[in-house]
């Protein structure tokens, strides 16, 4: 049997069902759902995701002809239970043909509606409905949107000629136009179409009909549909479905409506009154488009609205009444499926509808898109509700997601004290600070060159994604809750603040005014994006609050997870606030941070002067240790060279001496704000040259700070010039040379140690390749912790371990673990040796590597499985063999990356450790992992 391409829904007799997400799109799987549930759906039909595919693979000519009997005889199955005819009077049936893929993607791709209409069928339509201007306004949206979907005529071209008609007719909005100027309108509409392709529009439906279906197939490969799945991460769908649906008409008389609506509020997640808009005799797109001022669905919310807007009760009611006031039988018949499709779907829904001559329908249902603030309150209202468990509401909560609630927002103290500017819909919550852009490529522009912008528009359209997408906030003078800006800032988290009308854009000369006020390109404002409110200027922010909802869907993920979450942090306040996300330890302390600060880099800039002088003075007198080396003994060369070398071994040791009480105060601070929490401490780690300045300048100053010469700077630096410093020296080849700098690093972490009660230091020796080389570091740190035991007469606990960032450490990993009591894999530097991608420069090419597909993702941010993945599992089998209670975390930027701790789960690793900000997404992201893993 041929494989089956169309399903058809509608009441009694859907052939899909919700499970089949895959094949028939969301939207195609739950309308024939609705149906099956008795629920009022215009019947229609889909064309399979399969068959997109197809399209694809064999082209428009061949698969059109494999399917033609198909999509005809659901067609004519649509007309037998519609009582219409497609093309044809006394009934003619009307379709829409809208995109539905698998995973919802918000106006990407294209939808045509009122196909079938045609000099013919628009007579029935007329004698049928009685209304000669609701049939003209039909045709001259479809001939407008079918010119542009599927002839490839621009939109532009159209709106010309709509203005041109309006301005001749002394109309101010399109409802001004008359029913002979819409002919007017259709007329010249006609002659775009035939200007622009030489032909005249097309009267034949099927010709209609297979030309929506082709444009729709084929908008899934769109450059903003492409952008959108990249952006969004969607991967591996098939394509697009297609829906043909049989029309119903908001926009027929005052006794139709269309709006869209959630269950509850996206925003928020609150569940207090129905959450939506609508319009009242308007079509679909009108609502989003934000052409009119929507009005709420309910009467609670209407008044709300109206308090935000400054609008009177007086005004509310005349001009912008409730569905629950105006329509109440077709509220409360949409009450009730609110509630029965929650129930149903165990999640917060997203619906569209339409009332078309009184009597409801619904077009869409799906899961609402939300902001993360919604998505951890609805999560948890519902396991309180009974709907789901608690491993499912850990599951609703997207791991990244939660970035939103992690970031700053305003200070209470310095949002009273801002000027405001004006009050707009808040869209999106959180808070942004920002200068002002006006088009989304000078917001990427700006965004590239590390400033933070707040796109301003009058409206955003899919186009501007990208510059949305790097914009701190959005501001928009037109549009609902329910406009473009407001629905995609919410999906990414972006603050937003939409529909401020009286912020009036002037895109020529790059600035807005408002109530008095001008604001130009480049001035900062401030958005509330929960509030709605516009500032004027620069705002400070704070920490976020992590109680509530947040608080309770971190405790299910801290139930759930196996991976212990640690941090990595330099400093008391990065370990402080940290803890408070809840880590549980530190897993990586990189101390050559705290070689920057300006009292110790004079020290330790002295000690890499003369380090050079003092390891050849070592070598000449055979000894280990520049503490064996006194001024009487060792003197076997020439007076000269002698006091050459008594002078750098001096200095040597007084660095030394100078660094260790300032190292030891930082191990002490973070000991303390660890309460008795594990840390690892990592040795000394980049090449030396590092801490040198490169610079005439800074070579200069340093001279003369040091009390020597220009030349002796110069030639430092120039002495530790390396072709590649990322495989030179550095790491553990640092503590092989200077085993002073390892010991010094080692007393400052032992005394700290031992001075904190109940501190877990962790000694880290870093890049390791050879077990030698942790061997020899080893000894000495060994050798330290026993001089610090006795000294302080305490026992102290000190695990000595190693990060494995050397394939060849990974493939010796057995070796390596009998002498080391942890690892840490440092996937940074694994992937850049294991992939032979420089840190530094791959930045030029993985985005080409990525969007050809070559590697899935840039492997520095999500861990490259298949390869470096494979080297972490190597050296964790290898370590067990001899080391069955090894100690195994990961350190590299991949600890805070969900998709990286779902493999760190996988291969069994002990924790992961992550900068301070991603601790909660890697406790939700490590409870994913274990829910769905096990
Ligand atoms: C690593 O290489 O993964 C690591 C954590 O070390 P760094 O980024 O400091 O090189
Ligand atoms: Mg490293």
């Amino acid at each position: 049997m041929s494989k089956k391409y169309v399903y058809f829904f509608g009441k009694d007799n859907s052939e899909g069902n919700a499970t089949m997400k895959e094949v028939l799109g969301g939207k195609g799987a739950n309308l024939a759902d609705m149906a099956s549930l008795g629920l009022p759906v215009p019947p229609g039909f889909t064309i399979t995701t399969e068959a997109c595919a197809e399209f694809g693979k064999i082209g428009k000519e061949a698969f059109f002809t494999q399917i033609n009997d198909e999509v005809e005889s659901h067609l004519s199955t649509l007309e037998n239970a519609t009582g219409k005819t497609f093309g044809k009077g006394p009934n003619p049936l009307l379709v829409s043909v809208r995109s539905g893929a698998a995973a919802s993607m918000p106006g990407m791709m294209d939808t045509v509606l009122n196909l079938g209409l045609n000099d013919e069928t628009i007579a029935a339509m007329i004698e049928l409905t009685g209304n000669e201007r609701f049939v003209m306004d039909a045709y001259r949206r479809f001939i407008q949107m079918f010119g542009d979907v599927v002839l490839g005529v621009e939109h532009h071209d159209f709106e010309v000629q709509l203005q041109a008609v309006k301005d001749e007719k002394g109309a101010k909005l399109d409802n001004d136009l008359s029913t002979d100027d819409l002919k007017e309108v259709i007329a010249r509409y006609k002659n775009a179409v035939k200007n622009h392709t030489g032909k005249d529009f097309p009267q034949d439906p099927r010709e209609q009909l297979w030309g929506g279906i082709e444009a729709v197939f084929a908008s899934w490969d769109n450059p903003r549909a492409i952008k959108y799945r990249q952006l969004n991460d969607i991967r591996g769908l098939l394509g697009t479905a297609v829906n043909v649906q049989s029309m119903v008409f908001g926009n027929a008389g005052d006794d139709c409506a269309t709006g869209v609506a959630f269950t509850r509020d996206p925003s928020t997640g609150e569940n207090k009154y129905f959450y939506g808009e609508f319009l009242i005799n308007a079509q679909g797109e009108d609502v989003v488009a934000g052409i009119r001022t929507p009005q709420q669905i309910t009467l609670a919310g209407s008044k709300e609205w109206a308090a935000s807007q400054n609008v009177s009760e007086e005004d509310r009611k005349n001009n912008y009444p409730s569905l629950e006031e105006a329509m109440p039988v077709q509220f409360k018949e949409l009450d009730a499926i609110r509630k029965e499709l929650e129930d149903h779907y165990t999640d917060m829904q997203d619906l569209e509808f339409t009332i078309e001559k009184n009597k409801l329908y619904m077009l869409q249902t799906r899961n609402g898109k939300r902001t993360a603030q919604a998505a951890v309150k609805i999560a948890t209202d519902l396991v309180k509700e009974g709907l789901i468990n608690e491993k499912e509401a850990v599951l609703r909560v997207e791991p990244a997601s939660l970035d939103q609630l992690l970031h700053p927002v305003f200070v209470q103290a310095s949002e009273d004290a801002a000027e405001k500017l004006i009050v707009g819909l808040p869209a999106s919550p959180g808070a942004a600070t920002g200068q002002v852009v006006f088009s989304a490529d000078e917001a990427e522009k700006w965004a590239s060159e590390g400033k933070d912008v707040i796109l301003t528009r009058i409206e955003t359209s899919p186009e501007d994604i990208t510059g949305m997408h790097v914009s701190k906030g959005i501001l928009t003078s037109r549009g609902g809750m329910t406009s473009h800006a407001a629905v995609v800032a919410r999906g990414m988290g972006t603050c937003c603040v939409a529909g401020c009308g009286e912020v009036v854009i002037n895109y020529a000369k790059k600035q807005f005014s408002v109530n008095g006020a001008v604001v130009k390109e480049g001035d900062w404002i401030s958005l509330n994006g929960s509030t709605g409110t516009v500032y004027n200027g620069k705002i400070d922010t704070v920490d976020p609050a992590l109680t509530g909802p947040f608080g309770e869907i971190m405790e299910l993920a801290d139930k759930y997870r196996k991976l212990g979450i640690r941090t990595n942090a330099d400093t008391p306040h990065d370990a402080q606030v940290a803890v408070k996300f809840g880590a549980e330890g530190i897993g990586l302390t990189r101390t050559e941070h705290m070689f920057f600060e300006p009292e110790k880099i004079v020290s330790f800039r002295r000690l890499i002067l003369v380090a050079e002088k003092v390891k050849k003075i070592k070598e000449i007198h055979n000894v280990d240790s520049v503490y064996d080396l006194n001024e009487e003994g060792h003197c076997c060369c020439s007076d000269d060279k002698y006091k050459e070398g008594k002078e750098a071994v001096k200095q040597y040791k007084q660095a030394l001496a100078e660094l260790l009480p300032l190292q030891k105060a930082d191990f002490l601070g973070i000991f303390k704000a660890l309460e008795g929490k594990p840390c690892t401490v990592r040795l000394l780690d980049p090449p030396l040259h590092e801490f040198l300045p490169q610079d005439e300048a800074g070579q200069r100053e340093m001279a003369e700070q040091m009390g020597v010469s220009v030349e002796d700077i110069r030639n430092t630096v120039h002495g530790l010039h390396e072709f590649n410093p990322m495989l030179g020296h550095r790491g553990c080849r640092l503590g092989i040379s200077y085993p002073e700098v390892t010991e010094m690093q080692a007393r400052a972490i032992c005394e700290a140690a031992a001075e904190v009660a109940g501190s877990q230091p962790e000694i880290m020796v870093p890049l390791v390749g050879n077990v030698k080389e942790l061997a020899i570091q080893k000894a000495h740190i060994l050798k330290v912790i026993a001089q610090v035991e006795e000294e302080k007469g305490t026992k102290l606990h000190v695990l000595i371990g190693t990060m494995i960032e050397v394939p060849r450490a990974a493939m010796t990993a057995d070796e390596i673990a009998v002498e080391a009591d942890f690892f840490s894999f440092g996937t940074n530097d694994l992937t850049q040796m294991g992939c032979g991608f420089s840190r530094d420069d791959a930045g030029k090419f993985l985005g080409d590597y990525v969007a050809k597909g070559i590697y899935d993702y840039d492997p520095f941010q999500v861990l490259d499985s298949k390869g470096i993945g494979r080297l972490v599992e190597t050296a964790v089998k290898y370590a067990r063999e001899v080391r069955p209670d090894i100690k195994l975390g990961i350190c590299g930027e991949h600890g805070g990356e969900p998709k990286s701790i779902e493999f760190c789960h996988k291969v069994g690793l002990k924790y992961v450790s992550c900068s301070p900000y991603r601790v909660p997404v890697a406790r939700l992201a490590a409870a994913h992992a274990a829910i769905k893993n096990d």
